[in-house]
């Protein structure tokens, strides 16, 4: 018996492609024999091979995974290179100029959703509900919506001066203020997706990426970040932390 499963994005494709949740940039570190993340986490040791599982899973046709992967692309060029930027830093702050609004927009909302659809348990706390929908028809009209509509932080988390590189750690859903935020960090980088019906406030909004393509990242040292600094703990606890 072969029972029917639509494509998550159009509703419609079959013959489902096995998805990537996270794009598999994010992971290259990795397969590259590092293994760094699953070998030091404290808290997912138990986990390892929901994170495989959670990997790939079967969510888009054929045209909608071609339809999303310039959005890939680019993000993945922006990040690991291959794209010209012009940056500028001041203080605490990186400043990425001219960026393609729209690009990054529908990237990063896609991973957001993919998150969201995923059954695997690694991404078990992202569930957008109502706002699930709404996401999905934002992709599928490739429509990159204002910068506060599912607005997201980045993150440059530092460990003695150093990038987190090819960490990933499980996302989790938390609050600030009266706003929903889902943390997640990957590929060494940490983002904070505001889901949410209220107003974020000016200074948060000014850090999301802007029309013009202009985008602010963070640098943070890990000790300053309580959910890493514990996990970091944790790790030297157990003095598995090389
Ligand atoms: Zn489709």
């Amino acid at each position: 018996m072969n029972t029917f499963i639509a494509c998550h994005l159009c509703r419609s494709g079959e013959d489902l492609r096995k998805s990537h949740i996270l794009p598999e940039f994010f992971y290259k570190p990795m397969y590259d024999g590092k293994h760094r993340f699953l070998r030091l986490s404290s808290v997912l040791e138990e986990k390892d091979k929901n994170i495989q599982k959670g990997i790939r899973e079967r969510l888009l046709c054929d045209a909608c995974e071609t339809k999303l992967s310039p959005y890939e692309k680019y993000v993945r060029e922006v990040l690991y290179g291959g794209e010209e930027l012009e940056v500028s830093s001041s203080g605490r702050f990186v400043y990425l100029h001219h960026l393609n609004y729209q690009k990054i927009r529908i990237f990063y909302l896609s991973v957001l959703w993919r998150m969201s659809i995923a059954s695997g348990d690694f991404f078990q706390d992202v569930d957008l509900g109502p706002h699930e929908d709404k996401i999905r028809n934002m992709l599928l009209k490739e429509e990159p919506g204002a910068p506060e509509q599912y607005g997201f932080l980045c993150v440059a988390p530092l460990f003695d001066d150093n990038s987190l590189g090819d960490w990933i750690v499980q996302p989790h859903c938390t609050r600030l203020e009266q706003h929903k935020v889902y943390r997640a960090l990957f590929g060494g980088l940490l983002y904070l997706y505001f889901v949410s019906s209220h107003k974020v406030n000016k200074i948060i909004k000014e850090r999301f990426i802007q029309k013009n393509g202009d985008w602010s990242i963070m640098i943070e040292t890990i000790r300053n970040i309580d959910f890493l600094n514990k996990f970091l703990t944790e790790l030297s606890e157990k003095q598995q932390f090389v």
